[in-house]
């Protein structure tokens, strides 16, 4: 067998393979309006790629230290001080080249093969393929819409086993956009460094959170609990930055010099140029992050208002992210055109066919019987996608 066994493991990743038919049917011509985008539709802000330009035109074009310049770790530090009150030093930060290389190589540091790895679902769908290539076994925990997609200390207390090493916490979530309250985070925070299970906290989307939600990081619990965790964030989400491919990592020195050594034999460091925008990103005004913020609040009001309004749908208001995450179960088992339609992944497929809207089955993400939307598309194509929605359903 010419590919490894670690390759065939793995899936490729389904919101991509989404987002590129979807790209793809519309290159033929038609007209498809996507909710399956996982990207800000926004254009990265002009200070950015101002500070980008500059630094090709200035020569910075040359291989940089391998766990980012000092420049933009200071930025990280600052940021993490500032925005989230905790300090970190050089030693403890490693800039990745995305949030997903960042946990890509974290994953590579501390899994052995056989350890376990507890993921709430549904889930970002990297995570478990991610752990797989490591050699870990996800362990998953299911959560629904009736407890706000959340797992409790007691869920967690409960799949843990001698072999557990970690447990992955994304809040703001993918796909649900929910969020995590401090008591919630300290109560899991607790059952993690009872049991010695390294956290992970994957903060990509800290900056996108609505109705006053205060983003609460849960390295800011006490000393001990920073200690214990892993923190992973970037300026993909927050700044529309999605192409730069920049992520940082902060934690103990320890992981951080492992997943350095590992960088150093695959990209040897993250892209120069991206490096400078995302000092700038980090460093900047922030009145862009403002704007693009308020207009995510807006749509995410429209969308659930109306989602709600269709019959055998029904969808938390998230206060994350810029994702919904309704629950169809109430559309499954109808047919249209004689044609049975049972699961969330037949009912995203007739969406797709007939009614030319893209989403994401909620199975992709661990969780059957719910479809992701983004919201990160402009109104006029959400007014429009949701009217096609309505019809498509009226006539199932
Ligand atoms: N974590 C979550 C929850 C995400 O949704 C994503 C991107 O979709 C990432 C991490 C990775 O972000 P990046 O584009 O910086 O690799």
């Amino acid at each position: 067998m010419l590919l490894s066994k670690r390759v065939q493991a793995v899936k490729p990743s389904p919101t991509l393979a989404i987002d590129s038919k979807a790209k793809s049917l519309k290159a033929q011509g038609i007209d498809i309006i996507s909710f399956g985008t996982g990207e800000p539709d926004f254009d990265t802000p002009q200070n950015i790629k101002n500070f980008a330009i500059d630094a090709i035109n200035k020569g910075f074009t040359k291989y940089c230290p391998v766990a980012g310049t000092v420049e933009l770790k200071e930025a990280v530090i600052n940021k993490l001080k500032l925005d989230n009150n905790l300090n970190y030093t050089k030693e403890e930060i490693i800039i990745s080249c995305g949030g997903k290389h960042s946990l890509y190589n974290l994953f590579q540091t501390i899994f052995d093969d056989g350890d376990e790895v507890i993921i709430p679902a549904p889930y970002w769908v990297s995570y478990p393929d991610m752990a797989i290539l490591a050699g870990a076994k996800p362990v998953f925990i299911n959560t629904s819409d009736k407890n706000h997609f959340k797992v409790t200390a007691s869920d967690i207390q409960k799949v843990i086993t001698p072999k557990t090493k970690a447990f992955i916490l994304n809040s703001p979530s993918n796909p649900t956009g929910n969020t995590y309250t401090e008591q919630d985070l300290k109560e899991i925070a607790n059952v993690c460094l009872k049991n010695k299970v390294l956290i992970i906290s994957d903060e990509m989307y800290e900056k996108l959170v609505y109705d006053n939600f205060k983003f609460y990081s849960i390295a800011q619990i006490s000393e001990e609990v920073k200690k214990n965790t892993v923190v992973v964030n970037g300026v993909s989400k927050a700044f529309a930055m999605t192409g730069w491919r920049i992520g940082y990592t902060a934690g103990p020195a320890e992981i951080i010099k492992a997943m350095t050594k590992i960088q150093s034999q695959s990209t040897s460091c993250p892209t120069s140029i991206s490096l400078k925008a995302a000092t700038e990103a980090l460093n900047g005004p922030k009145e862009a992050l403002e704007v693009m913020r308020k207009e995510f609040e807006k749509r995410r009001n429209y969308i659930v208002e109306r989602l709600n309004k269709i019959k055998g749908i029904t969808c938390l208001k998230p206060e994350g992210a810029f994702y919904v995450f309704p629950n169809i179960s109430g559309l499954l088992n109808k047919s249209y055109n004689g044609k049975m339609i049972n699961t969330d992944t037949e009912f995203v497929e007739y969406l797709l066919d007939n009614a030319r809207i893209a989403v994401v089955p909620g199975s992709a993400f661990g969780a059957s019987g719910y479809m992701r939307l983004s919201y990160a598309t402009s109104m006029e194509n959400i007014v429009e996608g949701l009217n096609r929605l309505e019809k498509a359903i009226e006539i199932l």
